[in-house]
């Protein structure tokens, strides 16, 4: 049989994450500024035409510097249960 390999990242000690958080983006409420991207220090947002989508949503350390500073609350973290 073939051994499974996986690329998995070993969860870290005291770490109480289950799993990735939600991040939603209100397209509504998007006006496009890129903030979030810039401010996001795992590049896990990224700018799709005028809105702002997430790309690597495993990345994500729920750092919140997106959603505190978006200037129109379009976005929101949701971190994972734990
Ligand atoms: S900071 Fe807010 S308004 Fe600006 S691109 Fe990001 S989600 Fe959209
Ligand atoms: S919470 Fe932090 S790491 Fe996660 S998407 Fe927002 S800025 Fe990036």
């Amino acid at each position: 049989m073939k051994a499974e390999t996986t690329k998995e990242a070993p969860k870290k000690k005291g770490k109480k994450v289950k799993g990735p958080p939600q991040i939603v983006v209100n397209t509504a409420f998007c006006k496009g500024c890129g903030i979030c991207v810039e401010f996001c220090p795992k590049n896990v947002l990224a700018m799709k035409g005028a809105k702002a989508v997430v790309i690597a949503l495993d990345e994500c350390i729920e750092c919140m510097f997106c959603e505190l500073r978006c200037p129109d609350f379009a976005i929101a973290v949701y971190p994972a249960e734990g």
